[in-house]
């Protein structure tokens, strides 16, 4: 037999010595006499059910009352479509809210839920946790302890969780030194292990760790980790590093290699990492960690798991169109699982290898292929997580083998993320558990070697290559996907593209006429808004007697542009969405530079453009087919559009590609010749707007470019007798001043249309019961991203009153956190305003906010003030603000936000609809009702529940407002193209003297 055989047969001769030793054993979590057990059995049988107990989960511990639990019991489960079980209708019912024992049930309940997760979790703090500890130890189980809690919002929550490791290493240390021995959790192969052994998130380290800023990120969870590594150090404890989702995968790796590589840790060998099976090239990231410490002659830990997000990687990869970093067949992962343990088996040199699972097979694979290399059983450890797979530890313990369990502390708030993720895993049909304990799976199924699929060992996707459409055959619209800032290549092409742009600053663009260039004595100089002294480009100033050249041009290009054939005019969209693909990070790139835009920020703003383009392509082919009209004998009716004229698009700077592309884009697919007239601050970022759409096949004279200042030649256009149409986003001034001229004036064909999107004075409602870390973060983007110049920003936070003391508390904290400089620096997240009048306005409004209400929260000015001379505006936060105050009534377009306190959710609402526009809106809650109700009440053009407010996508969330936001559909949305087109019906008689044609001979 050959070798490889021979192992197999060992490995499953091995799962079945411990499936043995599990004797019919049930882990406590899944055994149907606990209380427990039955609840996941429920959730197990109906999917539905399922996802109602997760989120009550989720919720209960923000429940404040017993009202509370009883409100939420009954929203989640007493609903249609929910099939509790009897037994959870009856408690739902005791605890109603006329129920006489209502007090009683819920007490039950909060008891119940305390039980469960103390199932999970060790203990509240070091102190609480040394009993369970002590038992473990006992029983022969080492630990790893785990604070519960997810990402930090802000750097006081980072540094509060420090000094949570830190006390928590300190407590620990001075009780394990007392401690007995216990050989089997404390001798490795290589000597004696610490007793105490932390675990830890980078991401509770520093709250603005995001890839983008690979470096910066790094460095400041360095800084963070620094002291904790040093108490660790002097106490003698080991310390691991958890992999989180995939995003922050090469963040954490850099972390480690590179502290590790200081001098000051070079010898602290008891420190460890954590490798994901089911990361499709996880061989890559062990193949480098071995690399690593080959090259430094060290040795580290490596936790081997599978990886605990996988339906949020799944799940985002889906909406962002990203490929999916993780394995999609589940024994992919199994089988990569097996290969990596090998490698680090073999690598004992470097490394000291944990193998994290409750896979019978996995840990069976993992047992036997140390054994066939000839290593002890003490060279490696089993880990598991508390409260999950007993009757599995018993049997390794009872092979002798080392054991350790993942144990958390902490309080229950913080832990439902993990619980939840706890429960997803053994709820899951591929969990090992659940077809072990509860499906009764046959051994021999469970042992086998895992099959694996044709994806596995394919080398992943990088970027979704998007092939270009054809305006014959175009696939389905799909949204761009950005640029994943995880990734290396993206970070330099990023940097490469900035140092490429700013070599082309002060370039002189012409304005472009009828196909031409046309230049004019005067120019107009647009600055980089973080540094105004420099120049990123001069463009030539468009007069009235080039306005009226640039309408002639216009003119003179509708009628073969309007015999164009809609594919032919979708054509030149297609290809000026591949064009943009291509320069897209270029793009960017003078985006943050002449619009002030952060990296995603920009980036967004391209592939928004790139959306606008594939989207309007595809809407006018779908308008394009003539539509037979009813259809009676001897008569043909045929409904189709035409296009309107000529169309002036006047563009904001706030999104000086998208807003603009998207205009443009929809007039000309339409088969109207256009006159874009970009916003004063962005006319380079509109000339390559034009440049491409030219490239990309725009016949001469029907995209002129025309920048020209303020009001005057605007409004010398709006009025114009050959200008039929008006497309225009801005302020509500200016807004309205355009629909009233254009309403006085009459175009060469009739009455001017005028689409105007306007203003917002947006408001999120924070609910009693909202998820918090959800909210704040949530808030955060979208007041301050872009430092509040979107007009979908939300400038109004609403929050009920229970809410209103922690919500406001973690918000300012999370503010002050927020870093603010050039955007070109990938740590900035808010950037400078747009203009110096810009930035005056808004400190007016500033001092208006001081004079009527408390400013709760500031972000400081470096010393020196704020770098370059930029036009910065520091993120302010009001609270107790009244609901008429003039900062909460009146659309400020910058990084101010009003906090109202509401007493319940009627005033929240009468609050949040009682401005005069009615844009974006948004609520987070985990109240079903709630929500229910905001759908119906809550009226905006868009409403968002429990997310932000900002970063509408072309389709998927079709974007406008009414009220004064504006007239018009909603960009982006199945009915924007309408207004671009006029509709006509032509009807022929088709009958001649008594004699009609069959229907099937006439044209559909
Ligand atoms: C001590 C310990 C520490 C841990 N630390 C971490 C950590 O730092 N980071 C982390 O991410 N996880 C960590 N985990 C969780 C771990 O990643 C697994 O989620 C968990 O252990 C379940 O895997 P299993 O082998 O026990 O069970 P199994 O049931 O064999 O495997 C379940 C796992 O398979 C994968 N999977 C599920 N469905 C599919 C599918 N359709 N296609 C491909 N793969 C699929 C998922 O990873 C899922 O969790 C840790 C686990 C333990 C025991």
């Amino acid at each position: 037999m050959s070798p490889a055989v021979t192992n197999e047969a060992r490995i499953q001769a091995t799962a079945r010595e411990i499936f043995a030793a599990t004797r019919e054993e049930k882990p406590s979590v899944l055994s149907p006499e606990r209380w427990q057990g039955e609840m996941m059995e429920w959730a197990m049988a109906d999917e539905r059910l399922k996802v109602e107990m997760l989120r009550f989960v989720d919720v209960f511990p923000t429940l404040r009352n017993r009202s509370e639990i009883g409100r939420h019991l009954r929203e989640y489960f007493a609903r249609q479509g929910v099939a509790a079980p009897k037994v959870l209708r009856w408690g739902i019912s005791l605890a109603g809210e006329r129920s006489p024992v209502a007090p009683l049930a819920s007490g039950v309940i909060r008891r119940q839920m305390k039980g469960f997760a103390q199932r999970f979790i060790v203990g509240r703090d070091a102190r609480s946790a040394i009993p369970t500890l002590r038992k473990l130890r006992d029983a022969g189980t080492g630990f790893t302890l785990d604070v519960l809690g997810e990402a930090s919002v802000s750097e006081a929550e980072a540094r509060a969780y420090q000094q949570t490791y830190v006390d928590l290493l300190d407590g620990l240390a001075a009780q394990a030194a007392s401690w007995p021995a216990r050989p089997v959790v404390d001798d490795g192969a290589w000597g004696p292990l610490p007793r105490v052994n932390l675990s830890l998130k980078v991401t509770s380290l520093y709250s603005q760790i995001d890839p983008v800023d690979h470096e910066g990120s790094v460095s400041a969870v360095k800084d963070g980790l620094r002291p904790i590594f040093r108490t660790a150090i002097e106490s003698g404890a080991a310390l691991t590093l958890d992999l989180e989702q995939f995003r922050y995968r090469d963040l954490t790796f850099a972390v480690f290699t590179s502290l590790l590589d200081e001098d000051e840790f070079s010898d602290y060998h008891d420190a460890g990492v954590v490798l994901q099976a089911y990361l499709r090239d996880a061989d890559r990231d062990l193949a480098q960690l071995i690399s690593w410490a080959s090259d430094r002659g060290r040795v580290f830990n490596l936790r081997l798991v599978k990886g605990a997000y996988w339906d949020y990687e799944t799940v985002l990869a889906a909406q962002e169109g990203c490929p999916v970093p993780v394995f999609t067949h589940k024994p992919d992962t199994d089988a990569m699982f097996e290969k990596l343990a090998r490698v680090m088996l073999e690598s004992p040199g470097q490394v000291r290898p944990a193998f994290a699972s409750h896979n019978v097979r996995s840990l069976a694979a993992a047992i036997e292929t140390a054994r066939e290399l000839g290593l002890g059983d003490t060279a490696f450890e089993i880990q598991m997580l508390h409260g999950m797979g007993e009757p599995i530890k018993k049997a390794i313990r009872g092979m002798g083998l080392r054991l350790r369990e993942y144990a958390p502390v902490g309080e229950l708030i913080p832990g439902m993320a993990y619980l939840v993720r706890r429960l997803l895993e053994n709820t899951a049909n591929d969990s090992f558990l659940r077809q072990t304990f509860v499906e009764g799976a046959a051994v021999e199924d469970l042992i086998q070697a895992p099959q694996t699929s044709a994806d596995f060992g394919v080398e992943p996707a990088r970027l979704p290559l998007v092939a270009p459409t054809d305006p014959d055959d175009p696939a389905p619209f799909a949204n761009q996907p950005h640029a994943d800032f995880a990734r290396r290549e993206n970070r330099d092409a990023y940097d490469a593209a900035l140092a490429a742009v700013r070599g082309r600053f002060g370039a002189h663009y012409p304005l472009r006429i009828g196909g031409r260039d046309i230049d004019t004595a005067r120019s107009l100089t647009s600055v980089d808004p973080a540094a105004p002294d420099e120049v990123v480009g001069t463009v030539a100033y468009g007069g009235r007697a080039e306005a009226e050249a640039a309408v002639a041009a216009a003119r003179a290009a509708l009628p073969a542009w309007r015999d164009a054939t809609p594919a032919a005019r979708a054509g030149v969209l297609f290809r000026a969405a591949e064009l943009m693909r291509a320069e897209s990070i270029e793009l960017a790139a003078l985006m943050t530079l002449e619009a002030g835009k952060t990296r995603r920020e920009a980036v967004g703003d391209v592939d928004e453009a790139v959306d606008f383009l594939e989207y309007y392509g595809r809407e006018m082919l779908r308008l394009g087919k003539p539509r037979r009209m009813g259809r009676v004998p001897g008569e043909h009716n045929v409904y189709f559009y035409q296009p309107r004229g000529v169309a002036l698009v006047i563009a904001p700077w706030n999104f000086p590609l998208a807003i603009l592309a998207g205009m443009t884009s929809a007039a000309l697919v339409a088969g109207n010749p256009v006159i874009v007239k970009p916003a004063g601050p962005t006319p380079v970022i509109a000339a390559q707007l034009a440049r491409l759409l030219e490239a990309a096949g725009a016949p001469a004279g029907t995209v002129n470019f025309l920048p020209s200042p303020g009001a005057e030649v605007g409004d010398f256009l709006v009025r114009h007798p050959a200008v039929d149409l008006i497309a225009f986003t801005g302020s509500m001034d200016v807004g309205l001043r355009i629909i009233s001229q254009a309403a006085q004036h009459t175009a060469a064909g009739g009455v001017k249309k005028v689409i105007a999107e306007m203003g917002g004075k947006n408001a999120i409602i924070v609910d009693a019961d909202a998820d918090l870390d959800v909210a704040v973060t949530e808030v955060i983007v979208s007041a301050f991203h872009y430092s509040g110049q979107k007009c979908s920003a939300a400038s109004r936070v609403i929050v009920l009153e229970s809410a209103y003391g922690e919500f406001v508390g973690r918000l300012i904290e999370a503010t002050r956190s927020l870093v603010v400089g050039p955007p070109e620096d990938a740590g900035t997240r808010v950037g400078p305003v747009i203009s110096a009048e810009a930035k005056a306005k808004i400190e007016g409004y500033i001092e208006q906010g001081k004079r009527e209400a408390r400013l709760a929260a500031v972000v400081e000015p470096p010393q020196g003030g704020w770098p370059g001379g930029g036009f910065f505006v520091a993120p302010h936060v009001f609270v107790d603000v009244a609901p008429g105050a003039v900062i909460a009534q009146e659309e400020i377009f910058g990084p101010v936000v009003a906090v109202i306190k509401a007493a319940d959710m009627d005033e929240a609402l009468a609050v949040a609809n009682g401005v005069k526009y009615a844009l974006t809106g948004g609520l987070i809650s985990r109240s079903p009702a709630a929500i229910e109700r905001i759908r119906r009440e809550f009226r905006v053009g868009n409403l968002y529940i429990n997310r932000g407010i900002t970063g509408a996508l072309v389709e998927r969330q079709a974007f406008g407002g009414f009220k004064m936001s504006g007239i018009g559909s909603k960009a982006g949305g199945p009915d924007y193209l309408l207004q671009f087109l006029e509709p006509r019906v032509i009807t022929e008689n088709t009958m001649r003297r008594g004699f009609a044609p069959p229907d099937e001979l006439l044209e559909d």
